[in-house]
């Protein structure tokens, strides 16, 4: 019986980082469409769920993707909810590779020490990777603020975090350089997750910081997000502080979105999202 995964993605053209990945974690055939949404979804569902017998269903699986987060979280729920009784299989969010990079990126962090009480403040927060790390590192225990370039934007994605994982991220408006080094003041943890090839903070805000104790930077795409941090560091010691680079902990993001694929296929009903990828990556980090 063949591996069916089938790649729902909500951008028009459904990503090829995500079906490369699917085949490399071991589905034999992968069926991407783009353009899914919450509302054209559910014949495709009863495609996937109506096909097979109970003990083949783990044959086929569900992959959701794309680069808006609502619309995929949206889509994510419409999948879900056309499941019943035994009528349902695997499925795994991972909208621009948010879960499993804020997972690898959070277990780095959070790896041979607890990061309770600690203060997180993840700049370029509101996109995808970013709040899903900011999920995560609430999770364990750090007290998280999430900055960006507008207060209305910032807020609204703690407000989507706070309605959806029941998580109180603090919003920071940070439109320029200098508010961003004003913003990682008195943080312990300091993680970028802005778009590709924009730098963020200036070595030297981080280098000085008598509070700082981790840095790490997702842009893997030159300049670097975080002047300063070696794009394979990874836990690497500077100034008193231990960097991760993107290349660093992009190692781990890779091996867990592959283990989660191959984890669709064990049996059909997980659902892989937050907290279940999250623990994929701390049994695999290190
Ligand atoms: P994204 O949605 O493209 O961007 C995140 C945020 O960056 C945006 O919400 C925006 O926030 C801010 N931003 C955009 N343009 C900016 C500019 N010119 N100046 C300052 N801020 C700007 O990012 P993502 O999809 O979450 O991905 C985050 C990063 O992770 C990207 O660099 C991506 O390439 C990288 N990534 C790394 C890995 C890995 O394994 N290392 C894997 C996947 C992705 P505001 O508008 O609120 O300011």
């Amino acid at each position: 019986m063949k591996k069916l995964l089938y790649q729902f993605d909500t951008d028009a053209l459904p990503a090829v980082f995500d079906n490369v990945v699917a085949y490399d974690g071991g589905a034999d055939h992968v069926a991407a469409y783009g353009g899914v949404t919450a509302d054209n979804v559910g014949g495709l569902v009863e495609g996937a769920i109506f096909t097979r017998g109970p003990k083949d269903k783990k044959n086929t699986a569900i992959f959701v993707g794309g680069g808006n987060m609502a619309a995929g979280q949206a889509l994510f729920d419409a999948v879900r909810a056309k499941f019943f009784g035994k009528f349902r299989v695997s499925v795994m969010f991972d909208c621009n590779g948010s879960n499993t990079t804020a997972a690898a990126a959070v277990a780095w962090l959070a790896h041979g020490r607890s990061l309770a009480g600690k203060r997180a403040v993840i700049l370029a927060g509101t996109g995808p990777v970013g709040q899903r790390a900011a999920v995560l590192l609430a999770g364990e225990g750090a007290q998280v603020s999430i900055a960006g370039r507008k207060l209305e934007g910032v807020r609204a994605a703690c407000s989507l975090l706070r309605e959806r994982f029941g998580v109180e991220i603090q919003a920071i408006e940070a439109p320029g350089a200098a508010e961003r080094a004003a913003a990682v003041e008195g943080a312990h943890i300091v993680l970028a997750t802005g778009a590709a090839g924009v730098t963020l903070l200036e070595a030297r805000h981080w280098q000085s910081s008598p509070t700082i104790e981790l840095v790490a930077d997702a842009n893997a795409s030159p300049p670097a997000g975080i002047e300063g941090v070696g794009m394979s560091d990874r836990a690497t010691a500077s100034h008193g502080k231990l960097l991760f680079g993107p290349l660093g902990f992009g190692a781990l993001k890779l091996a867990v979105h592959r283990a989660c694929v191959a984890r669709l296929f064990e049996q059909n009903d997980l659902v892989l999202d937050a907290a279940e990828i999250y623990a994929v990556a701390k049994s695999m980090v290190g």
